[in-house]
């Protein structure tokens, strides 16, 4: 199955998908995830694209299909994968349909003030990626990643200025995939404001659906 996660920063996309990707064995593929891990390593790609994070822009999208399009072609996607944070501009749609079929793309609503409250409490493992909320989800020990034992930091566009340049080009540049998917009878809305047992209730009978579909 070939699913998109779309929705605004701190809908739940990357959490959700990691769980359900979990569950069912098919890899996560975050866009800023892969960004994120080529700043770390210091490659060509990460200088490029270190200060547009930063800042809350958009990388642009020549490099960001190309990223895609060499991680789509790894064997691990061959039979499905869960797209989280692409496309986020109608050309990266369009260029992802050129060479993949989608099978469904779930679609997490949720209002600017959670979000808000969300990332702003977020707190990420330096070492393994995992997820935590100071309130919503701590970990057991403050600051220590429960999983791997990593140091958890708050990521830089996480910050408020960053934050609300970022819910902006959210509206601006991503918001318009909701009527692209929809007009092509892709899109299915989940309500993602609750907590993340919400989200697996909503979203299982829908993966159902699509799996008989596939
Ligand atoms: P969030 O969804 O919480 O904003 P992500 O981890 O998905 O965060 O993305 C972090 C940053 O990586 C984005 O703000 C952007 O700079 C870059 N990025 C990720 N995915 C894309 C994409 N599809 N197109 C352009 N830039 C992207």
């Amino acid at each position: 199955m070939k699913l998109i996660f779309l929705g605004a920063p701190g809908a739940g996309k990357g959490t959700i998908a990691a769980a359900v990707g979990k569950a069912q064995g098919m890899p996560q593929v975050s866009t800023g995830d892969l960004f994120r891990e080529a700043v770390k390593n210091g490659t060509e790609l990460g200088l490029r694209v270190k200060g547009i994070m930063e800042r809350g822009e958009l990388v642009p999208d020549e490099l960001t299909i190309a990223l895609v399009r060499e991680r789509l072609g790894r064997r691990d996607t061959a039979g499905g994968y869960i797209l989280d944070g692409f496309p986020r501009t109608i050309p990266q749609a369009e260029a992802l349909a050129a060479f993949q079929r989608i099978d469904g793309v779930i679609n997490f609503l949720c209002s600017e003030q959670v979000v808000v409250r969300r990332l702003s409490g977020r707190r990420v493992c330096r070492a393994c990626g995992a997820i935590y909320h100071v309130e919503n989800m701590p970990p057991h020990r403050e600051g220590v990643c429960d999983r791997c034992g990593g140091e958890l930091y708050i990521r830089d566009d996480d910050r408020l200025e960053s934050i609300r340049n970022r819910l902006r080009v959210y509206r601006e540049q991503t918001e318009p995939l909701i009527g692209y998917y929809r007009s092509r009878g892709l899109l299915h809305d989940i309500d993602s404001a609750g907590n993340v047992e919400d989200s697996l209730v909503q979203l299982k009978p829908l993966l159902q659906n699509l799996q008989q579909g596939t």
